[in-house]
């Protein structure tokens, strides 16, 4: 059995003071004002928080696990490109051990950033087959007692085939949580829409998609699958990743693609650091951002979260699997900068994309998972600007990390 632990001395989020976290069998046990617990159990584990901010853990609701680690020096300017870069990585080097070895690499990375739970998209196609959902699932248990996985079969074809098509049924049968795709890149994006929900209807699965991710004023894509979403029952139960096209349709047809969004409770997932590297790049002088309208849908009353997407590979070079790194990248781009704004962005990268996982009861109050990390900064606002250093992180009350940093200035005679 897991002994208990005393964290004391630490800020919470959006509270006022000082207080004493006492975990137990997986769970936040108590909460009392700093100095309001004393440690009566010799077996009790305790911590001093030194007056930093106890968060909870991070929550990444879309990732490539499969495709992290592939970025050679080749460079692919476009989205179209990055997905040609991936097939070519494919051919050339793909097999099972590769891809654990690069999935377990960018894992243990992302567990030490704090990241507790997390939603990976798994390619299915007629080269892959589902080798890598095979690989992702072993390592799903095998992370099991650090991370929560919810694992996506992603149809990765540009056109619609039988052959990847009996791969994506097949994929249901196999311990996934949901099936997507990316249906603005494909050649007929309701009909992939369709299948993957007659899928999901099917192996009782939910759906998460890429839309519409390029710079056109067209969110065709986003409407019909809100449309679906309300048509097959499944309201707050779908998501969907980029939205960018929506920053580009003019302010009544995005209230009007605001107010479906709404009414399917779909989740939205927002990914600037892709869409800035992948996006507006025919533009020349003035190159757009390419990422979706985050303030107005937060504004709006979305379940609006952010995520890493891709990490080193033909789609994004860069990444950490750091998500207070991706809080502080979102919150410039989306032009979210007083301290009201970076607790919102803060709730896009731990609450919201929880809520979306399914997890009704998360943060830091009694009842809710012990996924927690330990930030060395009084505030979310503040651990959000210095990128304060995770000292531990608590995945069901149990540390998974513990990381140190230490600095001092020298005076010299
Ligand atoms: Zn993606």
């Amino acid at each position: 059995m897991t002994r208990k632990t005393l964290i004391q001395n630490v800020h919470l989020f959006e509270r006022e003071g000082l207080y004493d976290v006492q975990l137990g069998s997986g769970l936040i046990e108590k909460i009392v004002p700093f100095g309001g617990m004393k440690d009566s159990d010799q077996q009790m584990r305790c911590i001093d928080g030194e007056e930093g901010f106890l968060s909870a853990g991070f929550v990444d609701l879309h990732m490539h696990l499969e495709k992290t680690h592939t970025i050679g020096d080749n460079e692919y300017p476009g989205l179209l490109d990055a997905i040609m870069g991936f097939r070519q990585y494919v051919e050339e080097h793909i097999s099972v051990e590769d891809v654990e070895r690069r999935i377990e690499k960018t894992l243990d990375t992302l567990i030490c950033h704090g990241t507790t739970s997390l939603r990976t998209h798994i390619s299915v196609d007629e080269t892959l087959g589902t080798m890598p959902t095979e690989v992702m699932l072993r390592i799903k248990e095998k992370y099991r007692d650090k991370l929560d996985i919810q694992i996506i079969a992603m149809l990765s074809a540009l056109t619609f085939s039988d052959e990847a098509y009996a791969y994506f049924d097949k994929s249901g049968t196999m311990g996934i949580d949901g099936f997507g795709s990316a249906p603005s890149v494909c050649d007929e994006p309701k009909k992939i829409i369709d299948k993957m929900f007659d899928l999901a209807e099917k192996h009782g699965k939910f759906v998460d998609i890429h839309a519409d991710e390029h710079d056109q004023p067209n969110v065709e894509t986003i409407d019909y699958f809100a449309d679906q979403i309300i048509a097959r029952g499944m309201v707050g139960r779908c998501s969907a990743g980029h939205l960018c096209a929506l920053s580009a349709v003019d302010e009544q047809k995005a209230e009007e693609t605001i107010g479906k969004i709404l009414a399917s409770e779909m989740h939205v997932i927002t990914l600037p650091s892709c869409n800035l590297y992948l996006m507006g790049r025919d533009d020349k002088g003035t190159i757009r951002r390419g990422t979706t309208r985050v303030k107005q849908l937060y504004q709006a009353g979305v379940n609006i979260s952010l995520a890493s997407d891709n990490i080193r590979d033909p789609f994004r070079p860069f990444g950490n699997g750091d998500m207070l790194e991706e809080t502080l990248l979102t919150a410039q781009v989306a032009q979210m900068g007083t301290y009201s704004d970076l607790r919102s962005v803060y709730r896009m990268a731990t609450m919201n994309p929880a809520k979306a996982m399914g997890m009704e009861k998360y943060g830091t109050v009694e009842g809710a998972p012990a996924d927690l990390v330990l930030l060395e900064a009084p505030s979310a606002e503040e651990a959000i600007l210095s990128q304060s250093n995770k000292r531990y992180v608590f995945k069901r009350g149990r540390i998974v990390c513990e990381n140190r940093r230490s600095t001092k200035m020298i005076e010299e005679d």
